[in-house]
């Protein structure tokens, strides 16, 4: 089996998404496990929501605006999201708005985001006529320490998540960059956790391969926002590609080649 892991701009943009979308149907035969980020740009708002002094419900509702255009363009029904939007609302309302978000309430708060995108990725994908079903991240098993902010998987995970994602009759869709205690409590693996998410599930199922579709040809020899004349490098050692994330290279989260490694 195979994980597939598409990024905020690739999900997150419609033109993108239409691509993504092919790209999993078309292998929609082989064994898959689809792992999607929150749309490009909204974990940065849900961060700023968090923030003492944010206007709360002014960000919450530009955030469910943004989901709502992105459904119709994706020809998927607005009550597909309705659950996660209330949720969404209920958190801008009910904080003191002077006050930043406990670490804990913050994890929740950003998990809205990598929750919509799964919900929003699946209902595309039925629609297009490959079922498939959104998985948040406790439901899959990935339970983590109370780092909130900065998750780290407990051993216990990689049978939780063998378990729970055993039945893949319909495609599973899972939340990248969030994880859950052992009490239930939503955590988030740090920013750009959507890699670390599909090694980790990649691990723990004996996936072949781990597939981190982006919007750059791979590694490059250099940040190509910098250095234009930058190119792909074309093979990459675990440990060379591990050193590019850990030493900045903004396309793989730096921990992400760790279960990878250890599973070969
Ligand atoms: N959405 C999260 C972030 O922006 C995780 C990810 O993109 O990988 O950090
Ligand atoms: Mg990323």
């Amino acid at each position: 089996m195979r994980v597939l892991k598409f990024g905020g701009t690739s999900v997150g943009i419609a033109a993108n998404a239409e691509q993504a979308l092919r790209l999993v149907r078309e292998r929609a035969r082989q064994d898959l496990v689809v792992v999607v980020s929150a749309l490009s740009g909204v974990t940065n708002q849900l961060v700023e929501l968090t923030r003492a002094g944010a206007p709360r419900e002014g960000l919450a509702e530009e955030i469910a605006r943004r989901h709502l255009e992105h459904a119709r363009a994706l020809g998927v029904a607005e009550s597909v999201l309705a659950q996660h939007l209330a949720a969404l609302r209920e958190e801008a309302a009910r904080s003191p708005r002077d006050v930043a978000l406990s670490p804990a309430d913050a994890d929740r708060v950003l998990a809205l985001g990598e929750r919509l995108a799964a919900e929003l990725f699946a209902a595309a994908l039925t629609a297009r006529g490959t079922p498939a079903k959104a998985v948040i991240a406790g439901e899959a098993g990935l339970v983590t320490d109370e780092q909130f902010g900065q998750a780290t998987p407990l051993p216990e995970a990689a049978a939780r998540i063998a378990g729970a994602l055993a039945d893949r009759s319909l495609l599973p869709v899972v939340t990248g960059f969030i994880g859950v205690t052992r009490d239930g409590a939503t955590t988030t693996l740090g920013r750009g956790g959507s890699d670390y998410s599909a090694a980790i599930l990649g691990a723990a199922l004996g996936a072949e391969e781990i597939e981190i579709w982006t919007d750059t040809n791979g590694m490059l020899s250099a940040d190509p926002r910098i250095v234009p004349e930058a190119r792909p490098v074309p093979r990459l050692s675990f440990a060379e590609a591990s050193e590019l994330a850990y030493f900045g290279a903004k396309v793989l989260h730096p921990k992400t080649l760790l279960p990878a490694m250890e599973k070969g």
